[in-house]
């Protein structure tokens, strides 16, 4: 029996590990099951260059077994196993010396919080005293005449190495649980690691439970069992091979959205950096409106994270998909990933690809695209916001629907040199200044999210000279008659209105609106409107400065109405139910009425109905 020391330090290794683990032990599984369908992927490869005497109809695989009772884990599989002197280079060494790397950086780094490391790649098989007190390994190479060996470390700097029991070619690795670990001996937790690791590795996984009968069919006869993965992932297959029903059942397999996707796009690069994958748009759940959407990186069919903002585009994790980058160096820590030349390749190769995929329907089938827009244009807005080179590339295939239930792009809004864009925020409070517009033969765009909000600011800073004005901001053309002096009995009906609310302060105009219906309305300056509602949301300490803008809308009070130009020859008491009213219209027709207003509204409402009688 050989007996060595692994120790390089005088400290013991383990604990360490331990300890700066704790928080994402799980990954000793993926690790370890990962090793063993490494195992198996040389072995078919050395088959396939005639190295290895292996039959056609191998049947590869890799086993997780259970066993509470012993209190023992056991990842076994029939791959290239390893002879006692390849346990040495490889364990003893070269594994160790991965591992001492890896605490190296952990150490030098600090703080945990800074030296975070993705999926914790390349500490490998040493992850395995995360939870275990005993490590043994027992192998048997595939080469012919060689003798299995059998590696066991108790978690201290020694291990012992003698001649192994394994008869069968490949590798058995046996972990003695932990007492402080022992959430492993559980049943579904480990289910629970091997399908959010594993379920895509290229090796069939098996996970059996000492002591747990086999599921057997309705004659009794025993069922023979799945495995827990699937080896070939559709994203790892040609894109000619896939049909539709391919990528959608893949896409409600993964992501249990029983939404059907809009689109995909199947990543699939060789040169010059490996990339696979495969990006869906979601269809919006509208209750849900804004609900995040999952990207999960793979590395070589290993998951590692989801969601990881340094290799996929932030505004792209509003998507869902799968990203499959095997060159990428993942035991490096994010800020690494940061400022790295080829995860940013990856990066800004993935949004080139989403453009080219919208600019190809747009092109291709412009129906389509209008159909989805409603459900992607707060991700082609928020791109565009996120990144400049994407805003770049969708500019001309941004559009909008106008008020006529239309969609077209900026440019065909500002056709004939306009350099004024009206646009409405809400389609209902509205309404009144809509008709005028359609009236008129004039169009706005609509656009009521918040997002929208955002995209205006900067749409105004890439379209020169252009400004966007809400529908409610001005009536240029609604008016039938130059801005002249006021006349006396404009004069008159002014001090009325003022008199009659209250307000000396109130701005009032008389103007000749083209629609004689409309006895008043509101204008609010797009400007002041701005401010108002930046203040607003900046919140509760800043609502004096909101009020400020308070005054800043101006009545209009439509001299070619039937009802204004005979308000004089109303009594006192039906003159101030009138103006009252009036005002009021005109304010529901910018916003709602709130609290109090509209309680006198209704009652005012009620008073005016009864003098029909
Ligand atoms: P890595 O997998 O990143 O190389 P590990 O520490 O996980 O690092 O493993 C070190 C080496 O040990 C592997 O590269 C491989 O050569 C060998 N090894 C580990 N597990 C097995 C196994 N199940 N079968 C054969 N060789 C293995």
């Amino acid at each position: 029996m050989a007996k060595g020391n692994i120790s390089v330090d005088s400290e013991n290794l383990f604990p360490i590990i331990k300890k700066w683990l704790y928080s994402d032990k799980d990954i000793f599984l993926r690790e370890l099951v990962s090793n063993a369908c490494d195992a198996v992927t040389k072995l078919k490869k050395l088959a396939v260059l005639g190295e290895a005497d292996i039959s056609a109809d191998e049947q590869y695989k890799v086993t997780v077994t259970l066993d509470k009772d012993a209190k023992k884990l056991i990842i076994s599989d029939n791959g290239i196993g390893m002879n006692a002197e390849e346990i040495d280079k490889y364990i003893n060494q070269i594994a160790f010396s991965g591992a001492s790397d890896f605490l190296a950086k952990y150490q030098q780094d600090g703080d945990k919080e800074n030296s975070q490391i993705i999926g914790h790649f390349g500490l490998g098989f040493y992850s395995a005293f995360m939870v275990a007190d005993k490590v043994t390994i027992d192998s048997l190479s595939y080469r012919k005449g060689e003798k299995s060996a059998k590696w066991v470390c108790d978690g201290s700097m020694e291990y012992d190495m003698t001649d192994g029991e394994r008869t069968e070619r490949g590798t058995t690795i046996t972990l003695d649980i932990a007492e402080d670990s022992e959430e492993f001996l559980d049943e579904f937790k480990i289910r629970e690691i091997l399908n959010k690791y594993c379920a895509y590795l290229p090796t069939e996984i098996y996970f059996e439970v000492v002591g747990k009968e086999k599921e057997k069919d309705k004659d009794g006869n025993e069922i023979d069992q799945k495995p827990i993965n699937t080896t070939n992932p559709l994203w790892m297959r040609k894109p000619s091979e896939c049909t539709d029903e391919d990528y959608k059942e893949f896409y409600r397999n993964t992501f249990m959205d029983f939404n059907e996707p809009l689109f995909w796009i199947h990543l699939n690069v060789d040169y010059p950096f490996n990339l696979k994958g495969i990006l869906y748009f979601p269809k919006l759940n509208h209750e849900f409106a804004g609900t995040e959407g999952q990207v999960k990186l793979f590395n070589n069919q290993v998951f590692v994270a989801d969601n990881v903002k340094e290799v996929i585009p932030e505004f792209l994790l509003l998507l869902k998909g799968v990203v499959d980058c095997p060159d990428l160096p993942l035991n490096v820590s994010r800020s690494f990933l940061q400022n790295d030349g080829y995860v940013k390749k990856i990066s800004s190769h993935i949004t080139k690809k989403v453009a080219d995929k919208l600019k190809s329907i747009y092109k291709d089938d412009k129906a389509a695209y209008e159909r989805y827009w409603s459900d992607i244009d707060i991700f082609i807005k928020y791109g565009c916001l996120r990144d400049e080179k994407f805003y770049e590339r969708v500019k001309d295939i941004i559009i909008y629907k106008d008020i006529n239930d239309k969609y077209i792009t900026i440019d065909e809004y500002l056709e004939g040199d306009k350099k004024t864009v009206y646009y409405v925020s809400d389609e209902k409070i509205q309404a009144q200044y809509i008709n005028m517009f359609k009236e008129q033969g004039q169009n706005a765009l609509v656009m009521p999210s918040v997002m929208d909000t955002h995209f205006i600011s900067f749409m105004e800073t890439k379209l020169d000279g252009v400004k966007f004005e809400r529908i409610d901001s001005s009536i240029s053309d609604a008016v039938s008659d130059e801005k002249k002096d006021e006349t006396d009995k404009d004069k008159e009906l002014v001090e009325q209105f003022k008199n009659t609310l209250n307000d000396d302060s109130l701005k009032i105009e008389v103007r000749g609106l083209k629609n004689a219906q409309i006895p008043a309305l509101i204008l609010l300056s797009e400007q002041s409107r701005r401010m108002q509602e930046m203040y607003k949301s900046m919140g509760q300490q800043m609502s004096y400065m909101a009020n400020m803008f308070h005054d800043e809308f101006t009545l209009v009070l439509n001299s070619n109405n039937e009802l204004i130009q005979k308000i004089d020859t109303l009594s006192d008491e039906d003159k101030t139910l009138a103006i009252e009213h009036i005002y009021d219209l005109a304010k529901i027709s910018n916003a709602p009425l709130e609290g109090e207003q509209m309680t006198k509204f209704i009652e005012r409402s009620q008073k005016l109905l009864g003098k029909l009688f």
